[in-house]
C-alpha cells in the first residue's frame, strides 16, 4: 500500500454513513490501508478518488491469472517478504517441459504423469496445472500438431515458448480459448510480442538478461498497454536466480518499485541434468519466490514432496492446518472393527491413519473437530474433553456401522476417560497409545469382545 491511512482518508467522502461496516471514514481509512477492507466497500467514492485508491492499493506485485474455466491459475498478488508476517497468497504453478523435438512416447509419458499424478493430503487434491511447450524445432505446423496433441488429452494450463511471434499466433488459433501465457518478450520482439498479447488478451512473460535490463522491459510493455506480466530475469543458476528472486520481492514490496512488480517464472529444467537436484531447485523457488516453476518431468518421488512442500509453505501460519470432522472408514472396516478417537490437527490425523494403515486392521477414525489443535493442546484448551467428545460420538452416526460399543480414546487424554463412561454410559473406553507409533501394536491386541 503505497498511501497511509491518513492519505486516503482525504480522498474518502468523510460523511461517516457506516455503510462499509465500519463506523466512520477514518476507521474504514485504516483498515484500507491495513489491507483489512476493500474498497469497493464504499459506494460512495468518486471516480477520481477510485482511480488513485485503485492504484495504491493495488498489492505490490500484480496478480496474474493464467489459464481459463476451473483450472485457471493466479499466482503472484504476495504482499510480504516473509510467511510469517501474514501468509503468502497464490501457490506457484508447477509445469512440465514438453517440446517439438522429444519423441512420442517421451511426450506422452510427461502427458500423462501430468494428468495423472494426484494426490488427496488434508482433504484437498494436491496436483500438478501446467505444461510449458516449447517450439524447438522452429517448425509452426510441428508446433501446432504438438499443441492440438496436448489440449486434447490435458486440461492444465499452458505455457506457450517462442521467441518467433508468427509461431505462438499459430499457437494461439488451436488454444487461444486456454489463455496461455505467451513466453518470451525480450528486447527485440516487444513490440510484436505486446501486440499480440493485446490482441488475443494473454498474459505475457518479458526475458532479459539482468535485472535493470528486465525492468526496461516491463516499462516498455506496460506502456504498450500489457498489463498481465510475468518475469524472467534469465538467471540459470541457483545461486543467480535466487538473489534474482530476493532482490526482485524486495524491490516490489519495499521500494515499491512497480516495473518489478510481477510473479516471476524460474526453469528449474534448466539449472541441472539431475533429477534430484532439479527438485531441489524447485523447492528453493517455491519457498522463494517462483510465481511459476518449469520441470524437465514429473515423477512421483519428487512431485509429491513438492507439491506438499507448496501446501505446507502457502497455508496461513495464523491457522492450523484442519481435517474435516467425521468418521473416516480405513482399509475397509466392518461392524467389529476398532473405533478410534483423535483430533482434527492434520499432522495428528496423517500419523493415526498412517500408523492405522500400518496396522493392517481395518478401523473407523473419528476425527472430532477441535479447531485444528493438536490432542495435548486441544485437550488443554477445553476443547477435547468429555462433555465434547460425548455429543460428538453420539451425534457421529458410528452406531449405526458398528456391533460393539468399544471406543478407543488417546492415551494422552486418559484422564477423560472417567467422565467418558458417564457421557457414554454404554460405551466401554479403552485408553489406547500416547504416540501414534503404538497405534499398530496397540490394534494388534483388538478383540470384540
Ligand atoms: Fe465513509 Fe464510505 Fe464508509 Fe460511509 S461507506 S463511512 S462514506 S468510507
Amino acid at each position: 500500500m503505497a498511501l497511509t491511512g491518513i492519505e486516503i482518508f482525504k480522498l474518502l467522502p468523510k460523511t461517516n454513513c457506516g455503510e462499509c461496516g465500519v463506523p466512520t471514514c477514518l476507521a474504514f481509512a485504516m483498515s484500507l490501508a491495513a489491507g483489512k477492507a476493500e474498497l469497493s466497500a464504499c459506494p460512495y467514492i468518486s471516480d477520481e478518488a477510485r482511480e488513485k485508491l485503485d492504484e495504491a492499493s493495488a498489492p505490490p506485485i500484480r496478480p496474474v491469472v493464467i489459464g481459463s474455466g476451473d483450472r485457471k491459475l493466479k499466482v503472484g498478488g504476495e504482499t510480504v517478504l516473509f510467511r510469517h508476517e501474514k501468509r503468502f497468497e497464490n501457490p506457484p504453478g508447477l509445469a512440465v517441459h514438453i517440446s517439438d523435438t522429444m519423441t512420442e512416447a517421451d511426450v506422452d509419458g510427461r502427458l500423462d504423469r501430468c494428468q495423472n499424478l494426484q494426490y488427496e493430503r488434508v482433504g484437498l487434491t494436491l496436483r500438478p496445472e501446467m505444461i510449458a511447450l516449447e517450439c524447438k524445432s522452429g517448425d509452426a505446423a510441428k508446433f501446432e500438431a504438438l499443441v492440438k496433441k496436448v489440449i486434447e488429452s490435458s486440461d492444465c494450463n499452458i505455457i506457450l515458448m517462442s521467441q518467433d511471434t508468427a509461431v505462438l499466433k499459430a499457437a494461439l488459433g488451436i488454444c487461444g480459448e486456454r489463455k496461455p501465457l505467451l513466453y518470451a518478450a525480450t528486447k527485440d520482439n516487444a513490440d510484436d510480442m505486446a501486440a499480440l498479447a493485446k490482441e488475443s488478451s494473454c498474459p505475457l512473460a518479458a526475458r532479459a538478461d539482468g535485472l535493470d535490463a528486465l525492468a526496461e522491459l516491463t516499462e516498455k510493455l506496460t506502456q504498450a498497454g500489457v498489463k498481465d506480466i510475468v518475469i524472467d530475469s534469465g538467471a540459470r543458476t541457483l545461486r543467480r536466480m535466487f538473489e534474482d528472486q530476493i532482490m526482485i520481492r524486495r524491490a516490489a514490496l519495499n521500494a515499491k518499485f512497480r516495473p518489478l512488480g510481477f510473479p516471476t517464472i524460474v526453469f528449474a529444467n534448466e539449472m541441472s541434468d539431475d533429477p534430484m537436484q532439479e527438485a531441489m531447485v524447485a523447492a528453493t523457488f517455491i519457498a522463494k519466490y517462483g510465481g511459476i516453476i518449469v520441470l524437465s518431468d514429473f515423477q512421483g518421488e519428487s512431485l509429491f514432496p513438492l507439491l506438499v512442500l507448496r501446501m505446507n509453505v502457502y497455508t496461513d501460519p495464523q491457522r492450523p492446518l484442519a481435517t474435516t470432522e467425521g468418521i473416516y472408514e480405513i482399509g475397509g472396516p466392518d461392524e467389529n472393527s476398532p473405533v478410534v478417537l483423535t483430533s482434527n490437527f492434520s499432522l495428528t490425523y496423517f500419523i493415526v491413519s498412517g500408523e492405522i494403515e500400518n496396522s493392517r486392521i481395518p478401523c473407523y477414525l473419528m476425527v472430532k473437530n477441535t479447531e485444528g489443535l493438536s490432542v495435548m493442546t486441544a485437550w488443554a484448551a477445553g476443547k477435547f474433553g468429555s462433555d465434547t467428545i460425548g455429543p460428538f460420538i453420539k451425534k457421529s452416526g458410528i452406531t449405526d456401522k458398528i456391533k460393539h460399543r468399544k471406543l478407543i480414546i488417546p492415551g494422552y487424554i486418559a484422564a477423560e476417560s472417567g467422565g467418558l463412561e458417564e457421557e457414554l454410559p454404554d460405551w466401554e473406553i479403552m485408553v489406547g497409545p500416547r504416540e501414534g507409533a503404538h497405534v499398530p501394536a496397540f490394534l494388534k491386541s483388538w478383540k470384540v469382545s
